[in-house]
Order: C-alpha cells, then sequence, then structure tokens
C-alpha cells in the first residue's frame, strides 16, 4: 500500500497539527507525487489538500483513503514545499496558508455546503418568511450549495434561518467541496473540410457572406479562431452553423493561454557591450562563487543591462530566472526590455492580472514554457524548473515585506529559496537597505558597485535631441572603454533652510530658491516636479522659527500630535492632508495630546517653542491638494498636474498621467513619493522637495533611513533628461546627516553615521524585533487584549532570564485607526523572535510581523 502526508488547507485552530496521513486507493496508486494535489475526508467533511511527504509507513494506525486527485500533476514543486515550511517557521503562520500563497487563487476550490430538504413537510409547518423563502427554493429547484443560494438571496442571512432549520430536521446539510475556478481558456475554431463540392452544398443560401467565409477559410488554410472569422468577414454564429450542417465546416475546441504580453511587440536587442565599472562586476558575478551579490549603483548605472547579462547565461546554462522588482516599478520600459532581449521567453505577474491569466502563467510556467518571469513578491512563488537566479531589484524597497499573514520578507524567502534550489541572488540598488549592506559588510554578500551614471546610449542620446530640439546636452562621452555609453553627473542638489526663509520675512512654503528656479524652468519652457511626502504630515510638532522637534524624552523619537476635542482650534492641521485620527475613546479627549509610539509617553502640546521661546510652534500640515493650490496661485499662467492616490487610482491611471506629462501637456506636476520610482522625463529640470522633514519625522528607527533611499530616488528623477537639472530641497534640519548625505549623494557616508545609531539604540540590523499587533473595533477591548499579552510576554522573558526592556510597549500604533479597527502594538527585541514567539500560545486576532519594515 502507498501512503501519502497531507496537509489539508483548511484553518483546523492552532492547536492542531495539520498533516495527516491517508493511503491511496489502487486506482491512484503511482500517480500521487509529492505537490499533489488530493482531496482528504476528514472527519465527517471532504478537504483539499496538498502531499507534502510520502512515508513508507503512516504515523497512525488505521488510515483512510485519499478521495480524488485534483490535477494530474504536483501543483507544487518540492522546493517550494520546503519553502513554505521555512516562511510558516519565520513568519509563525500556518503551513497551509503558505502554501496556498504559493499557489493563483482558483486551483483550490472553495469548500462549502449543500443543503436539501430532509423529506416530505408537514403542512401546518410553522416558519418564518426568510425560512419559508428557502423552503420553497429548496422543493422548487432540488439541493443547492451555499453559493447557489448566496445568489438567490443576496445581503440576507439565509445561513442563521438554514442552522434553525437544520436543527429542527427540516433541511440536511451536507459539507462538499466546489470544483477549482481556474479553468483553461477554450477556444471555439473552425475549419474547412476537404473535399466537399461547394456549388451543391451551398444550394439556397444566396447571402454572400458564406462564399466570403469559406474564400477566407481556405486561404487561411487551417483552424481559424471563429472570433477572427467574425471579425474578418462580417458572419455570425448563425451563418458558421447553416456551413456545419451542410458539412462544409467543421468546429474544433482548442485551449489557449491567457498571456499578459499577448499582442506587444517588442524589438529585439543585443546585449550592449559593458562599461568598464560593469565588466568588473560582471567577471565577479560570472564566477558564481557567492549565493548573493549585493549591487549597489546609483539610478541609471547600468544595473538593469547587468541584470540582463545575468539572464541571458543563466538561459544559456537551460536554467530559469525570477526578476522582483516592487509592484509600481513594474512599469512597460522594464517588461519590454526584458522581452525585447529575450524574445518569447519571458512573462509577467502582478497583482492587477485576472485570475485566469494568472492561472495560465503559472500553468505554463509549470509545463516548462515560461523561463523569465518578471513580477513582484508573488512573482517568486512561479514554478521556475531549474532555478538558476533571482533577481531583487531596489532590494531596500519596503513593499517586499507582506503587510498580511503570512508576513514574510521577498528578500529573505528569495535567499532561502536560492539555497535550496542552488540558484545565485543579485540584490540591486541604489540605496542599499542598512541589512543587506551590513551583510556585505561582514562578507555574508558579495559587494558590487557600480559608481558612474550612463545615461544612455549616444544613439539614443542624439534621437532624443532630435525629437525635443534640444542643442547642447550635457553628457560627457566614455573615453575608458569600447562601449558607447555617455555619462553625467549626479544632479547638483541645493539644501535650503526652511528657518531663514522665516527669518528673511518669506512666508510663502515655496523658498526663494525654489521660487527662482521654478520661474527660470518655466520662462525657458521646461518642467518642474514638486514633490511632497504625504506620510506623516500633520502629525509631528515643531516650531517654524528653530525648527524644534518634540520628542519623546525616553525613545528620542518624535511625538506624534493627535487631534482632539481637547485640542484648541488654534492646534487643528491646515491643509489637505490626512488629519490623524483620534485614539478614540482612549485618547481622543486627552488633555495631553503628544503622544509616543514606542513607549505610550504623552505630554500636552507646548505654547511657545521650549528651545527658542517662538510662539510659531504647531503641527506641521499641508497635502498634495493644498500644494497643487499654492502652486496655482504662486504660478497662476502655469498648467500644474496632480498626481497622488486621489488622482491616480489604477495602474492605468498612473500612466495616463504621466503619459501627458511626458509628453510636455503640463508644466508642473505635483505628487506623491510615487513620483520618486524611475522614470524617463527628458524636459524635467528642477524638482522641489517642498518638506524633506515629514518622513523624517515619522516615529519609526528606520525613518532617516527611508528619507535617504526616498530623496536620493527623488532626486535621481532630476538630470536625467537632456538639459541636466537641479534639486532643491527645503528643510528645518539642515544639518540632519540624512540632509546632508543628499546633498552630497553619500550614501556611505549616510551608512556609517546611522549604523552608529542603530548599534547604540539597540535597533535592527544589530538586533532582530517582532512587532505584534492587535486590532478591534472596540478601543478598549484592543488596548486590554494588548496588556493582557505584555503580562504573558514579560513573564516569559523572566523565565527565559532576558531583560524586561526587550519589550517595548504596549502602545496605540502611529496608525492608531485604520479601516474602524483601533491598533496597539507590542514590540520585542530577541536574538531569534520567531523560535522565542512559538513558544508562547498568541491569542487569535494578533499579527506577528517577524522583522518588520516598519513600526507605525
Ligand atoms: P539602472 O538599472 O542602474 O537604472 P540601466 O541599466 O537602466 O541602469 O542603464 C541606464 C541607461 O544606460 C539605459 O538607457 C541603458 O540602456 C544604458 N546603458 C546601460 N549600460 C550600457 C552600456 N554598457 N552601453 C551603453 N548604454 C548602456
Ligand atoms: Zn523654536
Ligand atoms: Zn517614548
Amino acid at each position: 500500500m502507498e501512503f501519502v502526508r497531507v496537509v489539508v488547507l483548511t484553518p483546523l485552530g492552532p492547536a492542531t497539527e495539520p498533516a495527516f496521513d491517508y493511503h491511496l486507493p489502487e486506482y491512484l496508486e503511482g500517480r500521487v507525487e509529492v505537490g499533489s494535489l488530493v482531496q482528504v475526508p476528514f472527519g465527517s467533511r471532504p478537504l483539499y489538500g496538498i502531499v507534502v511527504d510520502r512515508p513508507p509507513a503512516p504515523a497512525v494506525e488505521e488510515t483512510r483513503p485519499v478521495t480524488a486527485l485534483v490535477d494530474p500533476r504536483p501543483v507544487l514543486l518540492p522546493v517550494q514545499i520546503e519553502l513554505a515550511r521555512w516562511i510558516a517557521r519565520q513568519t509563525l503562520s500556518p503551513l497551509h496558508e503558505c502554501l496556498l500563497m504559493m499557489l493563483p487563487p482558483g486551483v483550490v476550490g472553495l469548500t462549502d455546503t449543500r443543503l436539501e430538504l430532509a423529506g416530505d413537510l408537514p403542512p401546518d409547518l410553522r416558519l418564518s418568511p426568510l425560512e419559508r423563502h428557502l423552503v420553497d427554493l429548496l422543493r422548487r429547484r432540488g439541493p443547492l450549495t451555499g453559493a447557489q443560494i448566496d445568489r438567490a438571496f443576496p445581503r440576507s442571512d439565509w445561513r442563521a434561518a438554514a442552522d434553525r432549520l437544520v436543527r429542527r430536521k427540516i433541511l440536511v446539510r451536507t459539507p462538499v467541496l466546489a470544483p477549482p475556478r481556474a479553468r483553461p481558456l477554450q477556444v471555439t475554431t473552425v475549419r474547412l473540410l476537404p473535399d466537399v463540392p461547394e456549388e451543391d452544398a451551398l444550394k439556397g443560401l444566396r447571402a454572400p457572406v458564406y462564399r466570403a467565409v469559406l474564400d477566407f477559410l481556405r486561404a487561411e488554410g487551417g483552424p481559424v479562431d471563429v472570433s477572427w472569422v467574425y471579425a474578418q468577414t462580417g458572419c455570425t454564429r448563425q451563418h458558421l452553423n447553416q456551413l456545419y450542417r451542410r458539412g462544409l465546416v467543421t468546429f474544433d475546441l482548442e485551449e489557449r493561454w491567457r498571456d499578459p504580453l499577448e499582442g506587444r511587440v517588442f524589438l529585439p536587442t543585443e546585449p550592449l557591450p559593458l562599461t568598464p565599472d560593469q565588466q568588473a562586476a560582471w567577471d565577479e558575478i560570472r564566477t558564481g562563487s557567492s549565493l548573493c551579490y549585493l549591487l549597489h549603483g546609483v539610478t541609471g548605472s547600468g544595473k538593469t543591462e547587468l541584470y540582463l547579462r545575468a539572464v541571458g547565461e543563466v538561459l544559456a546554462r537551460g536554467r530559469k530566472a525570477i526578476v522582483l522588482v516592487p509592484e509600481i516599478s513594474l512599469t512597460p520600459q522594464t517588461v519590454a526590455r526584458f522581452a525585447a532581449r529575450f524574445p518569447g521567453r519571458v512573462t509577467v505577474l502582478h497583482s492587477q492580472m485576472r485570475e485566469g491569466e494568472r492561472y495560465d502563467v503559472w500553468r505554463r510556467a509549470r509545463a516548462g514554457l515560461v523561463d523569465v518571469v518578471i513580477g513582484p513578491r508573488s512573482a517568486l512563488f512561479v514554478p521556475l524548473d531549474p532555478l538558476g537566479l533571482i533577481i531583487v531589484d531596489e532590494e531596500h524597497d519596503p513593499s517586499y515585506k507582506q503587510a498580511s499573514r503570512p508576513a514574510f520578507h521577498a528578500r529573505e524567502a528569495a535567499l532561502e529559496l536560492a539555497r535550496r534550489a542552488g540558484a545565485t541572488v543579485i540584490l540591486g540598488s541604489a540605496t542599499p537597505s542598512l541589512e543587506s549592506y551590513l551583510r556585505a559588510q561582514r562578507g555574508e554578500f558579495r559587494l558590487l558597485v557600480l559608481g558612474r551614471r550612463i545615461l544612455g546610449h549616444h544613439q539614443r542620446i542624439s534621437d532624443l535631441q532630435a525629437v525635443y530640439g534640444v542643442p547642447r546636452t550635457r553628457y560627457q562621452p566614455l573615453t575608458d572603454g569600447p562601449s558607447g555609453a555617455r555619462y553625467l553627473d549626479l544632479p547638483p542638489v541645493q539644501v535650503v533652510d526652511m528657518r531663514a526663509e522665516l527669518r528673511a520675512g518669506n512666508r510663502s512654503i515655496f523658498s526663494r530658491a525654489l521660487q527662482r528656479s521654478v520661474d527660470e524652468a518655466l520662462a525657458r519652457g521646461e518642467q518642474v516636479i514638486l514633490f511632497l511626502n504625504r506620510r506623516g504630515t500633520a502629525t509631528h510638532v515643531f516650531c517654524r522659527a528653530c525648527g524644534y522637534v518634540a520628542r519623546c524624552p525616553r525613545c528620542d523619537i518624535p511625538l506624534t500630535f493627535h487631534a482632539g476635542e481637547a485640542v484648541g482650534a488654534r492646534h487643528a492641521p491646515s491643509g489637505g492632508g490626512p488629519r490623524p485620527e483620534g485614539l478614540g475613546a482612549a485618547g481622543a479627549r486627552h488633555a495631553s495630546p503628544l503622544l509616543c509610539h514606542h513607549c505610550g509617553h504623552r505630554e500636552p502640546l507646548p505654547e511657545r517653542c521650549p528651545r527658542c521661546d517662538s510662539p510659531a510652534i504647531r503641527p506641521f500640515g499641508l497635502g498634495t491638494a493644498g500644494l497643487e493650490e499654492a502652486v496655482r496661485e504662486r504660478w497662476p499662467g502655469a498648467r500644474v498636474l496632480r498626481w497622488d492616490r486621489d488622482t491616480a487610482r489604477t495602474a492605468q491611471a498612473h500612466w495616463n498621467i504621466l503619459q501627458v506629462f511626458s509628453d510636455g501637456g503640463a508644466d508642473v506636476l505635483v505628487g506623491t513619493q510615487m513620483i520618486a520610482k524611475g522614470l524617463d522625463l527628458p524636459l524635467v529640470t528642477v524638482v522641489g522637495v517642498i518638506s524633506a522633514d515629514t518622513a523624517l519625522n515619522l516615529p519609526d528607527f528606520r525613518a532617516a533611513e527611508r528619507t535617504f533611499q526616498l530623496l536620493e530616488q527623488v532626486a535621481g528623477r532630476a538630470g536625467r533628461g537632456l538639459m541636466g537639472g537641479r534639486v532643491i530641497l527645503q528643510t528645518y534640519h539642515p544639518d540632519h546627516y540624512a540632509i546632508t548625505a543628499v546633498e552630497h549623494h553619500d550614501y556611505l557616508g549616510f551608512v556609517q553615521r546611522e549604523l552608529e545609531f542603530r548599534r547604540e539604540a539597540g535597533y535592527p540590523p544589530y538586533v532582530r524585533l517582532a512587532r505584534l499587533v492587535y486590532r478591534h473595533t472596540d478601543p478598549r477591548r484592543a488596548e486590554v487584549a494588548a496588556r493582557d499579552l505584555w503580562d504573558r510576554l514579560r513573564g516569559a522573558l523572566r523565565r527565559a532570564g532576558l531583560p524586561p526592556t526587550d519589550l517595548i510597549g504596549p502602545v496605540p500604533c502611529f496608525f492608531a485607526r485604520l479601516r474602524g479597527y483601533y491598533r496597539w502594538q507590542i514590540l520585542l527585541r530577541h536574538p531569534d523572535p520567531p523560535a522565542f514567539l512559538r513558544t508562547i500560545p498568541i491569542p487569535r486576532g494578533w499579527l506577528v510581523d517577524v522583522d518588520p519594515v516598519d513600526v507605525l
């Protein structure tokens, strides 16, 4: 007898071991493998499950048989099951959730119930109106599944009524499995049958369209998609059916892959000769002596060209590659570069794809028909075998961390997958995360540097010059190599001290330097980007005279302002920025509206600045809408375009706005962090950062790192164009090391300072954190739950002999109220948070986030 160990894909409660042993019925012997999707009996219910092992003997005495093999081929690779186990351990998530995460939606069907009448009903039955409807429905239509009843009674609470009827033995309920939703797409084709005497067969069919169809099919020579026949000849299905009845044509069903790149034409490109910098890096990567390479190169330094090189090499060796990008930088340009270099071998995955498309990408990959997949986080789970390379572009990007359970980090998962699959990882960034940089310093990753910015091939540059009518450029020819690349220096960054502006009597949100630059650019017909970091506006309290920021005396991170009734109108944030949410009953009416989101310290809003005694101390507050208004007021002649979450909700809307701007349809683009991502805008010469401080003053230990990364990215937007450009950075903290590092494009200087701070303050990458978040619609319940768990954790720490300071909180989250939920958090500092937390029963409702990317 053959046995299989199956993880059922249904939550069974935290205490239950999720894997169970079954035996195979005879007709399935030899057909079930590790990774197969099966149906198994569980108690009285049928469930879907994944075969994770084939033990020689079962762990229990008596086994039940597997009911069915749902998909004839395994749905997961063995290495993916190992990765799922690893993710489950690291993120403290149930294994079945990690397995499910690797499958495209729709592969596994839902569990459902079927309801039917128990028998003939007594005529004098007393039923509520809804119960009566339900009984009538089942009498009319016979047994129905929950999904079918949902469709018949939308928005009603029929389930409660069904419960009562089942208890009264009027209805019988049986658990069933709905079949998987995702199916191959079938298209109908039509073809000409050979050797039919046409004239006879067409007798009586007068319309010329019949002949047109036959001529068309003859010319095409094989089966043709019917919709193509309709389009080309103007016929309808009725016409084709007529021809079918007369034996002239026949229909077939053909399976179609839905291809996200279908219909796009890519001009094939050849690899470029490498620049000396690139060549040096490539010589290292080629040796393959390291599991992981960290490629540090400013925007435009030629990283992507190296990725293409590496992918090419891997493909030549018969292996496959995954290219991870943050969702927002999955631009048509990125895809086009890969698709053009490897025609027909590349596919993409992204969140806006339809279920059927995702299913087909997955199926094509499983069938070995995909060599390169590009996409965000989830592209990591496309089954490519054998895998040779994983590229993680913009490796510092926080979107690589999944916010919900399983809260895994795609960079870490990529490393784990590569280790198990024998593949190589290349992490690339202009501003590598401190985590990765420290690992490179310690020798775990091999560090490669691309120091100079290539702005493209000389041919492309002269083409652009012609298109935009620009006579002179600032590009420097490359003198030390065979390549046709042209270099350009990074754009100059001018830091403007906003305190000095106030002293000089300028109360505008635009410094004099920024006003002058914008005036000049507009006069020359060039474009301007004004950047506002919306996250964190109207939250920190600062003095406009001296730049003082109210900080927690214990944690030294900025205090957060929470507007509430007790706070006078003078302090209400102005402008269109997001208003800080109150803390509800727990905090809104608090007389001390300044809160430390680390330790819970509170204090009142000062009347005057403690440092300089100025009364100009208040919350910072300005949104993109407010900024747009201010721009229109100051530059009434300019055409202004706003780009933020309100004006661009879909990927398409993003592209439309960008298209308008890059086509010269506007002079000034006002936007949020979305602007920062990779994109070529040749006519932009001025990038103004309205306030560099909003990100800096977020109560998060990564605030400086995020600020630096963001501002470097924004700076990368300027001066990519033909005319060069400049960045103007407005700040109240001109001496902060994150700001001066951007001013001098000094990544290494920044990293040194920041690592020092992290080490001294006991933050990652020197320690590991876990963040535990609890949310509830009732603020008091949220607080009570947080205090309970905190007590329990403190007890466990004490028993383990660890200091109580390793527990921070409990405290309301910075985003204390999200989508109607009140959120509380606890931070834990521990050498191995998952190992420690596994020993503690964590009640339902908590999200455990190991190695969080932010603590907001
Ligand atoms: P990054 O990924 O670091 O932003 P890219 O690879 O996109 O850099 O390179 C920036 C520009 O320089 C692109 O237009 C690219 O085509 C061009 N480029 C890169 N490498 C070379 C090379 N060796 N020779 C000529 N042009 C190059
Ligand atoms: Zn002051
Ligand atoms: Zn504090």
